[in-house]
């Protein structure tokens, strides 16, 4: 067995190195303007060395989702891929007027690579052809960072993330390999760091055990900024955003939503669990794990505070969240063979909802039912249905929403109706109700 943590025990390591995690999403870089801007901000950063972990940029994952749909349905994805090609190389063209630059000459080859992998790949299992293809997007955005941060005099080192996140092989919603990951950030990225000052990396993607590429699961490269931090003991990670922060509530929907300037782990885990998009749920574990601190900040405005998460303390105001999920479902499952729901059937429902990955947002049981919420995921759940079908009977709602308040004794906002609540449970924190109509 090895020792991983040779390199890392801050008491017995020669080679403690102090250092910090920036992270930029696609919400974030989108135009040459905003590159700028996170250049301005690397600049500003103390002289720390950094890794930077970036996504593909703007909407280029939905853009290459639906470019792999085409190419599977043999419709003619050339259109599409020339867009994307066009929108990465005008973007490159801001910062190199030379045509000859051998930043072109890459993002051509990446753009051949993806076309190969998009037509040759087609009779892969879809999860893993997703994965092959859709992963370019964050290798083309750090490929061109890469360059113009050079060309800025920020001179950096780019990193193939998909050499050192190593992921079990549940395609498109990989598992991290923590040994295996450990070990090769130790051996790859360690060494590099001592002798460079600033990394770029992907966000997202990784390779499967059996050397194919693996994505973490959508949006997941704050999840990878985590990762990142927890191997290599980063100080603080702080993911740039759009927003200030996070709010207890959505701004763009409640005038009087607060601005949250400290949440503990748990708390900030808690709004990602309950769907607040801000955050990857899985990206608190990993900081929790060695007490890192993660910043959430305002992309346009670097100087204002935005968000911290770190340790409880007794400071803690316990202020009152309201996330809203819509487009919810809700399945009322009862045995077909009896009247009454037994263990057994709750048993054989947990397995059949596990063995199609699928989340389950809330649940109830009463007497006759097994209730279950998740998010509308059409294909998965026209044939999660056929199964539990099989020896329950099933009655679907449609369209419902989930409200979750968090510290709920002190909620301050009021936006449910008394009629149409479907499941509505308290836990002397969180308050959630499903219902088919909000008050906005
Ligand atoms: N580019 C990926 C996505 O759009 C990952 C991320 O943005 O975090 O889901
Ligand atoms: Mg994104």
């Amino acid at each position: 067995m090895y020792n991983f943590f040779n390199f890392t025990s801050k008491k017995t390591s020669k080679f403690v190195i102090k250092m910090q995690i920036h992270k930029f999403g696609g919400g974030s870089l989108k135009n040459p303007q905003s590159i700028e801007q996170a250049i301005k901000i690397i600049k500003q950063r103390n002289n720390e060395p950094t890794l930077v972990v970036i996504s593909a940029f703007a909407k280029t994952t939905n853009a290459l989702e639906n470019i792999l749909y085409l190419a599977r349905n043999d419709q003619d994805y050339q259109d599409e891929l020339n867009k994307l090609k066009k929108f990465h190389l005008n973007i490159t063209l801001q910062f190199f007027n030379d045509k000859n630059a051998s930043i072109f000459d890459e993002i051509d080859q990446y753009f051949q690579q993806l076309e190969h992998a998009l037509y040759n790949y087609k009779d892969w299992e879809y999860d893993i052809h997703y994965d092959a293809t859709v992963s370019f997007g964050e290798i083309l955005s750090t490929i061109i960072i890469h360059n113009v941060f050079d060309l800025y005099g920020l001179a950096n080192i780019w990193l193939d993330a998909r050499e050192v996140i190593i992921t079990d092989t549940l395609h498109r919603d990989a598992i991290i390999n923590w040994d295996l990951t450990n070990k090769m950030i130790n051996e790859k990225v360690k060494p590099l760091l001592r002798d460079n000052n600033l990394i770029i990396t992907q966000g997202f993607i990784g390779r499967s055990i059996d050397g194919y590429i693996s994505t973490l699961g959508r949006e997941g490269s704050d999840f990878s900024a985590a990762i990142f931090a927890n191997c290599l003991n980063a100080e603080c990670v702080t993911i740039w955003k759009d927003v200030p922060g996070i709010f207890n509530a959505d701004p763009k929907i409640f005038d009087n939503a607060i601005l949250l300037t400290h949440l503990n782990y748990k708390e900030a885990f808690e709004l990602a669990y309950y769907g607040a998009k801000i955050l990857h749920p899985k990206t608190i574990q990993p900081l929790e794990e060695k007490k890192i601190k993660l910043l959430i900040k305002n992309f346009l405005d670097p100087d204002t505070k935005g968000t911290l998460i770190d340790d409880y303390t007794t400071k803690d105001k316990h202020i009152s969240s309201c996330i809203i999920k819509k487009n919810q479902v809700l399945i009322s499952i009862s045995p077909k063979d009896s009247l009454f729901i037994s263990e057994n059937d709750l048993s054989l429902i947990l397995f059949i909802f596990s063995d199609f990955n699928i989340k389950i947002n809330l649940m109830q049981t009463d007497a006759f039912h097994f209730h279950v919420c998740i998010d509308n995921n059409y294909f998965k759940i026209t044939s999660l249905i056929n199964r539990l079908n099989e020896k329950f009977n099933t009655e679907i709602k449609h369209n419902l929403f989930l409200v979750t308040f968090t510290h709920y004794k002190n909620a301050i906002f009021n936006i449910l109706h008394n009629e149409n609540i479907y499941i509505d449970q308290y836990n002397g924190n969180i308050r959630q109700c499903l219902t088919d109509s909000i008050i906005l």
